[in-house]
């Protein structure tokens, strides 16, 4: 590899990783030699080296091998000239310069996590719009952006890809992603450092502000407080704030009622549990990804159908099958039948078992609205009676893999179609009526529990 070669890949990396990680991170760093498969690249700390092949080695090295180079490691050198510029002056105090630099930085952006790879379905079409939106850079509407939802459910992909859109189109705005743990991990070494001017002086001075998993700082006193002023100097500036927690503020234990109410003062929006459909459609799309990673790998019929069917939990799950089902199967040159899926899947497939009983869920929705199990099951029409047996209803079809006729038979009796009805009524509700959507949220939980 020459040093034009590395030129060029510098440009790869760039449009990869954005910007501020590449001015960051990648400008710092030069081209030494290529030894015998090994690609030393001059570093001017210790500490750039470690970040730089942790966060962004197997890029490199997928890069320089895709570009042609026979590369099979990559390794890092401090140097202390090296030709690149320096990143820090590090004059300014006597502390290490590990420190300045990951003040600097926010955590990087996983390239795969984007908007073009993110399957969109009913479950995560309103999260995906709003986030859409504050992509687009445009005058701040609404702030902060607030999504939720449980594990798995996309939250992390959604963010990154805010930002990825963000740094493409906006090439001038500031925007920092972080975890709130790394906020709350940088705030506690700025005090103890004696740095908090240079902390408030960078959080301030962002353009978009991005905290991931915010519920961590829950029960965090002197991190909270200091998250919420934080989070109203950029409020005040008209700074686009965008949080993520895995519930609605309201629901997050151990958070100020003050930081609870400003996190409700923008727009608040979930991703729901996936469903069926979008399960099969990520299914799918990974597919065709594996398809250029594994050419000639065979895929029998159904096996999609019966992984989104039975994995239900979280997108995270559901993707690391696949993952270990390609391998796998590519490890013994075999086609992917349906015996070979269950072989190599089973303990994902017993763990992912359904375990939730129509009775169950009979039993906590009309405890939850507080009416009889003869009520619910019972043939009364009024209102008080058909709203829960109708919650109840859909609750079966989405926590139970019973078909509708079965959940009719165990609703007194009642026919297929009046399932069907119910489901699609309490699905138009969700949508609709706030309270409708938080009950149905909090008896999943409690269910899923
Ligand atoms: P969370 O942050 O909500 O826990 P992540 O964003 O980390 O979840 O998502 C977990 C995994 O599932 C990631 O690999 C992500 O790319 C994938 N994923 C989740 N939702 C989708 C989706 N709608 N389309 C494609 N991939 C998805
Ligand atoms: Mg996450």
């Amino acid at each position: 590899m020459t040093q034009e070669q590395w030129g060029v890949l510098q440009q790869d990396l760039l449009k990869t990783i954005g910007q501020n990680n590449f001015k960051t991170w990648i400008e710092p760093i030069s081209f030494g030699e290529l030894n015998d498969g090994v690609a030393t690249f001059l570093v001017p700390t210790n500490f750039i080296g470690n970040y730089v092949s942790q966060n962004f080695g197997d890029l490199i090295l997928h890069q320089l091998t895709k570009s042609g180079a026979l590369v099979r490691r990559i390794a890092f050198k401090v140097a202390a000239n090296t030709t690149a510029r320096p990143v820090q002056q590090q004059a300014i105090t006597s502390k290490p310069e590990e420190s300045r630099e990951s003040d600097m930085a926010g955590a990087p952006l996983d390239p795969r996590f984007t908007f073009d790879s993110f399957v969109v379905g009913k479950p995560n079409e309103l999260a995906n719009a709003a986030a859409r939106r504050v992509a687009e850079g445009g005058p701040v509407t609404f702030n902060p952006l607030f999504l939720y939802g449980g594990v798995g459910l996309g939250k992390t992909h959604l963010m990154h890809a805010i930002a990825w859109e963000l740094q493409a189109r906006r090439p001038d705005l500031n925007v920092l992603y972080l975890s709130a743990e790394q906020f709350m991990y940088r705030f506690v070494q700025a005090l103890r450092d004696r740095r908090m001017m240079d902390f408030k002086e960078l959080f301030r001075s962002v353009d978009v502000l991005m905290v991931d998993d915010v519920q961590f700082i829950a029960g965090k006193d002197s991190t909270q407080e200091e998250f919420f002023h934080t989070f109203n100097a950029l409020v005040d500036q008209n700074k686009q704030i965008i949080i993520s927690a895995d519930r609605a503020p309201g629901e997050i234990k151990d958070l100020e009622d003050r930081i609870k109410s400003r996190l409700q003062c923008g727009l608040v929006v979930d991703l729901h549990p996936t469903d069926y459909e979008l399960r099969l459609g990520i299914l799918q799309s990974k597919v065709e990804g594996y398809r250029v990673q594994y050419p000639g790998l065979q895929l029998a019929d159904g096996v999609l159908e019966f992984l989104a069917h039975r994995i239900s939990t979280n997108v995270r799950v559901l993707e690391g099958a696949l993952t270990r089902l390609f391998a796998f199967a590519s490890l013994v040159g075999r086609e992917i039948t349906m015996e070979l899926t269950q072989d190599c899947l089973s303990d994902v497939l017993r763990a992912s078992e359904r375990k939730i009983s129509v009775e169950e869920i009979q039993r906590k929705v009309a405890e939850h609205y507080n009416i009889r199990l003869s009520e619910m099951i019972g043939p009364k029409r009024v209102r008080t009676f058909a709203r829960p047996r109708q919650v109840a209803m859909y609750l079966c079809k989405q926590l139970t893999s019973r078909s509708l006729p079965e959940i009719g038979r165990r609703f007194g009796g009642r026919d297929h179609t009046t399932v069907m009805h119910g489901v699609k009524r309490i699905e138009e509700l969700r949508s609709q009526d706030g309270q409708i959507a938080e009950d149905l949220e909090l008896l999943r939980r409690s269910l899923e529990a």
